[in-house]
């Protein structure tokens, strides 16, 4: 896939309208506590700064329901932003109408300004074409950099592309999130390992049967495991079950072996008396966790089976974490597989980590620069991977770049 991208655009006198990804967590004092989406979309900001353009940033900030709200305003960002880019940063107190029309009407060429939260309007969500259009209004070119909802039909992600036919194209991070998933997809070196972890099989069922003609080894640990145990008769006390998946447990398993795909599943497990971080632990065979105690973690044969197998990969995804990382007591399992990953990749495994918890993991553990590719787009990369069409990337396609 050759996607045109702001490479192949300059931005002299132009107002770029640059839809990113800056649904970052805030602590109490509404400070940003992990730029990471920030950073990542500052190569793209500078390249038209640097073209002589102006950018207008447009962003969503979590879930807000009932309109403005001051914990998911986006000026808790200005500073973050305007630190990383070393420089001023502008901020237009709604994303539409006069206000947004007059910060832009202003805007220089190596200015930046920010649109307040566009989840402040119902209509962006909605895919609203009036809405896409008044924000469409505020720019010369649209550039998608926001690959984390580019599995969205939103206004702001795919419905205003339409509106720049000839004008539209991606940024870094959207490029970079496609050539990395495409090296799994498409151009996987062998053997070809998948790891899987999170709370739940049925989350990952599509991602599961994906992956299942793809890839040679299916490491299965975290939560959802313990429901392919259950489902081969063991005994997994109170661990996460889910009761109706124990058939297609089964069936993923026969399928696995149709397809020559190894699956590998926890052979020991830490348990707990409680789900609490403070809870006494045990630990078990996977197949014998007694009544009322729970598996929050794999143990250590399990550390060992799957590190061999990492060992030996060049290509590794990594989806959800092996435990409850979050309680430094059941951290280990996640622990020690984001080490084997980092290890392969100092071998010269390609590592792609994304989705679900595995991105925190990674960086719980300081990790992040030390494998391939920790993607930003959880829920995004997981549609990618299933082979899902992206809204963002069709439709910002489909209206191209011309010149
Ligand atoms: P996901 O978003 O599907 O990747 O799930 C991530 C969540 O799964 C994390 O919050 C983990 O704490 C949780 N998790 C992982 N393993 C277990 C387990 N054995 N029991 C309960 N929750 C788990």
């Amino acid at each position: 896939m050759k996607l045109k991208t702001i490479d192949n655009y300059n931005f002299l006198e132009k107002k770029a309208l640059v839809r990113v990804d800056f649904n970052v967590p805030l602590n109490s004092d509404f400070e940003v506590s992990d730029s990471t989406r920030i950073k990542a979309a500052i190569p793209t900001i500078n390249k038209i700064l640097s073209d002589g353009g102006s950018v207008i940033l447009m962003s969503h900030l979590g879930r807000p329901k009932e309109g403005p709200t001051e914990k998911y305003s986006l000026k808790h960002t200005i500073k973050t932003i305007s630190d990383l880019l070393n420089r001023p940063v502008k901020f237009a107190s709604d994303c539409i109408g006069t206000i947004a029309k007059d910060a832009s009407d202003t805007l220089a060429p190596g200015e930046v300004l920010l649109l307040e939260n566009l989840r402040f309007h119902k209509e962006e969500e909605k895919g609203d074409i009036n809405f896409a259009n008044e924000l469409a209004s505020l720019g010369d070119v649209y550039v998608n950099d926001a690959f984390g909802t580019a599995h969205r039909a939103h206004a702001s992600t795919a419905v205003i592309a339409q509106f720049f036919k000839g004008k539209s194209m991606f940024g870094y991070v959207m490029a970079s999130e496609l050539l990395n998933a495409e090296k799994v997809l498409n151009n996987a070196q062998r053997p070809f390992t998948a790891i899987m972890g999170g709370a739940k099989v049925s989350d990952k069922i599509l991602l599961i049967e994906k992956l299942m003609e793809k890839v040679d080894h299916l490491i299965i640990g975290g939560g959802m495991a313990y429901t392919f145990i259950k489902a081969q008769g063991g005994n997994i006390g109170s661990s996460l079950c889910e009761a109706e998946k124990l058939e297609l447990a089964l069936e993923i398993l026969s399928r696995a072996a149709a397809n020559n795909v190894t699956i590998h599943l926890p052979v020991d497990s830490v348990n707990a008396d409680k789900f609490d971080k403070d809870a006494k632990t045990n630990t078990t065979a996977i197949n014998n966790i007694a009544d009322g105690w729970m598996g929050l973690d794999i143990g250590l044969k399990t550390v060992d089976i799957f590190t061999k197998i990492i060992a030996e990969s060049k290509t590794i995804l990594w989806n959800g974490p092996m435990g409850v990382f979050e309680m430094s007591k059941f951290e280990n399992g996640t622990k020690k597989v984001a080490e084997s990953i980092v290890a392969a990749t100092k071998k010269g495994a390609f590592s792609l980590i994304g989705g679900g918890d595995s991105a925190a993991a990674i960086n719980q553990f300081h990790f992040t620069n030390e494998v391939s590719y920790v993607s930003t787009g959880g829920g995004a990369l997981l549609e990618y991977i299933e082979g899902k069409e992206l809204p963002g990337l069709k439709m910002v396609i489909d209206a191209g770049l011309e010149g």
